[in-house]
């Protein structure tokens, strides 16, 4: 089955469970006058329509690229994360203020067994459902559904909650109702502020994952020649689409041939085997120069010295130029970047008085 079809069909389970759960337990909520009952099934009902948002997205993310959108729609999907986030908070302000009202002029709510039955089951099913779509969510590597199957044991626990207080009032003669509403809308507001956060972060760049990063730079390292794989930079276009660069080190005596024929190969295998459109960029290694090789240690040495300086590579040194190129990724947090530069450079300069340095700051961008 193809990633959209899952998703959907995964999403029209949830909507079809949760719109019984909400039949009954407005019902129940009206009939007992239970507004933790009432509430708890407002929440549910907000699940059904992030569930049907969640369709939307998916269906519309699933668009072919076209020429004014050459990079696809794949980003909807956070967008339709967004829109279901802001459903969930105003939920939560609803529920939180009707909560309030509840506990200031308490008005007895009045359970019968029956009531009881209904909510039990209401958690028993939402539990399954949770269970059953985030380990969809998780297969097809969709974040709604992740979030969404989250959410559903949540709501499993919420409605735990409102039998407890069911028992309690009916045990006790206590009305623990108001208080618990606002604690269930206090539950419905964090998960709204989650997942507008987490599609948020995505719709404005995350990090890649650490895990992926150095799995692809260690399936690259492992091609004969490449010395090493560096700047890896991916650019997500919704879950499945993602596209970047990576730079590899190649010995100086490599022909254009050699090294067309090695970065076609690497862009391929890639794209094979993570659907990454992966763009090789080539930095040359110096070969059998012991001059380069001395240059190479002392640089190294000096950056010792600089713990912002994450890492050093695309070393080269061109005798006939008497230039040396070198690459270093500095910490995001280092605050005076250009001093390290010029300190690095002026240290070198003191070595070897008659070569020319160009550095290239790079960015921090994969682990
Ligand atoms: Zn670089």
């Amino acid at each position: 089955m193809d990633r959209e079809k899952a998703i959907v069909k995964v999403s029209v389970v949830g909507i079809a469970v949760n719109a019984v759960l909400v039949a009954f337990k407005l019902a129940v909520g009206f009939l007992s006058s239970s507004i933790a009952i009432i509430l708890d099934g407002v929440n549910n009902l907000t699940d059904a329509l992030s569930s049907v948002v969640t369709i939307v997205g998916t269906k519309l993310a699933g668009k072919a690229p076209d020429k004014k959108h050459p990079y696809g729609y794949g980003k909807i999907e956070y967008v339709s994360s967004v829109t279901v986030a802001v459903i969930i908070l105003l939920a939560g302000l609803t529920a939180f203020r009707e909560s309030l009202d509840k506990t200031l002029h308490p008005t007895p709510a009045d359970y019968s067994v029956v009531t009881l039955v209904v909510i039990a089951a209401a958690v028993a099913a939402k539990l399954v459902l949770g269970r059953y779509v985030k380990a969809a969510g998780k297969t097809w590597r969709s974040e709604s559904l992740i979030a969404s199957g989250t959410d559903a044991v949540m709501d499993a626990i919420i409605s735990l909650s409102t039998l407890v207080a069911a028992g309690v009032s009916m045990a006790f003669d206590l009305s623990v109702e108001g208080i618990l509403g606002l604690v269930i809308s206090l539950f419905i507001l964090k998960a709204g502020i989650e997942i507008l956060m987490d599609s948020m972060g995505q719709l404005i760049g995350e990090r890649v994952d650490s895990a992926l990063a150095r799995e692809l730079k260690d399936f690259i390292g492992e091609y004969p020649s490449v010395l090493g794989a560096y700047d890896l930079s991916l650019h997500q276009y919704g879950p499945e689409r993602l596209i970047g660069s990576v730079h590899i080190e190649l010995p100086d005596d490599m022909t254009a041939r050699e090294i067309h024929g090695l970065t076609r190969q690497i862009a391929e295998d890639v794209y094979r085997a993570f659907g990454i459109v992966l763009t090789v960029g080539v930095y040359a290694s110096n070969t059998a120069d012991g001059t380069a090789a001395d240059m190479k240690r002392t640089l190294t040495e000096i950056i010792r010295g600089y713990p912002e300086v994450l890492q050093m590579h695309g070393f080269y040194v061109d005798r006939s130029k008497k230039l040396v190129y070198f690459d270093l990724i500095l910490d995001f947090k280092a605050e005076n970047k250009a001093e390290i530069e010029a300190g690095v450079i002026r240290r070198m300069k003191e070595r070897f008085g008659e070569y020319e340095f160009a550095a290239v700051l790079d960015s921090d961008v994969s682990d």
